[in-house]
């Protein structure tokens, strides 16, 4: 009975946290690490960073032993460089992010950061070193000041007025009556997902982790939001080692490899123009992206055209 009761126990207590408000994707991480799933082993040891290099090795994965969601999954992410994972719903992007923060661990093969097994290392010390954009950042009910300078406490104004001009939100906050004390959240200002997505990134920005992992929404967004949102991402992913749950154009075409994920494996890999003379399952999904955007920009000419 205990079996059953513990995780009932936990998601209670889960949930009546986030109902006081603690929705923050990492706190609700912070939150989830105390699962009895996940334990340091008694020998674990700190993450040491010297790359870093992620490294997916013949990785499976299940939620229930019935479904495998990954089936020996492999990928390298280089020191600085960017991977960008795209693919239909479903196919396991999401649960590859979710496990590189060992959310859960592989069921089978490996995942390494500069050769240390993720099961090896403290989960603190993980979870230190990754930045994580969601697609969804919930924001805390306080200042929209506080919640970028959550990504590194204690740093001084002028340091979130410059994590916040890199993630070009600043100009937008200048504008607040009340600047970076506004209050956001539920109780405060509404900020529009690319806005939220913005503070997000400068509160990333300031954390300064060596491993990003990005899980771009997948909304559409005007043209020129995804521009600046791109442009705050291209700071943030700069020398860092980056995975990218892609769903827009402008991160895939700039991304060093491209994994094409389609019912939890790698179906396709390659660099976006490589990818695009195989024409396979990518070009196809580039072609049909391209046409809805084409589309778009028509219509907008033509609503702009007096
Ligand atoms: P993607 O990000 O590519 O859309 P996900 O990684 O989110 O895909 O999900 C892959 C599969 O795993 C989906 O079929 C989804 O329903 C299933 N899944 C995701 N999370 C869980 C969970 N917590 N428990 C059981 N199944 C899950």
């Amino acid at each position: 009975l205990m079996q059953i009761y513990r995780p009932l126990n936990f998601i209670g207590f889960v949930y009546r946290e986030l109902r006081q408000g603690l929705t923050d994707i990492e706190e609700m991480f912070k939150l989830l690490d105390q699962s009895p799933e996940i334990e340091d082993k008694p020998d674990a040891k700190p993450l040491v960073i010297t790359g870093p290099v992620i490294r997916f090795d013949n990785v499976t994965f299940h939620y229930d032993p019935d479904r495998a969601i990954l089936k020996g999954v492999s990928f390298e992410v280089p020191a600085g460089k960017t991977v960008a994972i795209v693919g239909p719903t479903g196919a396991g992007k999401s649960t590859i992010s979710r496990l590189l923060y060992r959310f859960y661990d592989v069921t089978g093969g490996a995942i390494t950061i500069d050769g240390q097994d993720l099961r090896d290392v403290t989960q603190e010390s993980l979870r230190s070193a990754i930045g994580m954009v969601p697609q969804d950042t919930v924001l805390f009910n306080d200042s929209i000041g506080y919640n970028i300078e959550y990504g590194r406490p204690g740093a001084s104004i002028e340091e979130v007025r410059e994590a916040a001009g890199m993630a070009q939100v600043g100009p937008f906050i200048e504008t607040l009556p009340k600047g970076y004390d506004t209050p956001v959240g539920e109780r405060g200002l509404k900020l529009s997902g690319g806005e939220k997505q913005r503070v997000a990134i400068a509160r990333t920005i300031l954390k300064a982790p060596s491993i990003l992992i990005l899980d771009e929404a997948t909304s559409a967004l005007d043209t020129k939001t995804e521009r600046d949102i791109q442009s705050a991402l291209d700071v943030v992913s700069q020398n860092r080692t980056t995975l990218v749950i892609a769903h827009r154009l402008s991160t895939v075409v700039n991304a060093d490899e491209i994994l094409v994920l389609r019912e939890g494996v790698v179906a396709e890999r390659g660099n976006h123009l490589d990818l695009l003379a195989k024409d396979g399952l990518y070009a196809q999904m580039w072609n049909r992206q391209r046409e809805a955007t084409e589309a778009e920009e028509k219509l907008l000419q033509t609503a702009n055209d007096p």
